[in-house]
């Protein structure tokens, strides 16, 4: 069969599914099965597709068409311009996350810092951030073993293990060294939030890496309050946060003796992080 054929049954019977992407999601499966990009791909729409690759890619148009989302079908995901290995223990990385790299990385360029990672998950946020920061090293914590593993792969990937290290443990234990910059994406979802998501979230995604308790702060504050112990004199907290949440994450800043640094929205110009500093 062609690459062509099998893309345009693929993409009908994703879009039967009311899958909005379905050319893209199949493009992007099948060039991952073969190893191509997808633009290689798309240019050689009428060379022949092995018996093997075939039946693989039927079975994760399957995949596909029950939900799951496509990053965690190619197990991999592009972030900050690197292709992330991810799985069903950690996160999707997501583009609103680059929106918190590309503004620490404008604020501490070229300083030589040490960076502790709160809920690394797949490592995404650290492993950019060291990229773009030659003499910064890093920690990141994650209370997932399984998380962790691959945030190790990742930074093996990038060759960035000799200025990483990945801990095991929770926000509440972890006492270990002083830091610079202190960052998270925490889970911020509100409990009873979590049911309301696209089902390709809720079914597929990590509970543990999206629920932040009743009101959704429970793991912001963890964060806020453990940083005033963690972070150096003049050390910077950067964190993520959920729709709706910047007022009252904002207070919880100002009662904790932080000052507001910079904040950034996102494309529908919700607050999406807040850089702040101990005062
Ligand atoms: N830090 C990771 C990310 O931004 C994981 C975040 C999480 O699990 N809440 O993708």
């Amino acid at each position: 069969m062609l690459i062509h054929n099998l893309i345009s049954d693929a993409s009908k019977i994703l879009k039967k599914n009311k899958i909005k992407s379905h050319l893209l999601d199949a493009e992007i499966i099948l060039a991952d099965l073969m190893n191509i990009s997808r633009e290689h791909l798309i240019t050689s729409h009428y060379l022949p597709v092995s018996n093997k690759i075939k039946k693989k890619f039927n079975y994760a148009i399957k995949r596909r068409y029950r939900r799951e989302p496509v990053a965690y079908i190619t197990k991999k995901k592009e972030f900050w311009s690197l292709d992330f290995i991810i799985n069903k223990f950690t996160l999707v990385p997501r583009p609103e996350t680059e929106l918190l790299v590309n503004e620490i990385t404008k604020l501490l360029k070229n300083k030589r810092i040490d960076i502790l990672d709160i809920g690394t998950g797949s490592g995404c946020i650290l492993l950019s951030l060291l990229k773009e920061l030659q003499f910064a090293k890093g920690i990141g914590l994650d209370v997932s073993t399984k998380a962790i593993n691959v945030a190790k792969k990742n930074a093996k990937k990038f060759r960035l293990s000799n200025r990483t290290r990945f801990i095991v443990d929770s926000i509440d234990n972890f006492k270990l060294g002083k830091y610079d910059l202190i960052v998270s994406n925490p889970p911020y979802i509100p409990f009873n939030e979590i049911s309301k998501l696209d089902e390709e979230i809720t079914n597929f995604e990590p509970l543990c890496a999206l629920n932040g308790g009743i009101d959704g702060l429970d793991l912001i504050r963890k964060v806020i309050y453990k940083s005033n112990i963690l972070l150096k004199t003049n050390g910077y907290l950067a964190v993520e946060i959920g729709n709706n949440q910047y007022t009252e994450v904002a207070k919880i800043l100002r009662d904790s003796c932080y000052r507001e640094i910079s904040k950034v929205c996102d494309f529908e110009r919700n607050v999406r992080c807040i850089i702040s500093t101990k005062i």
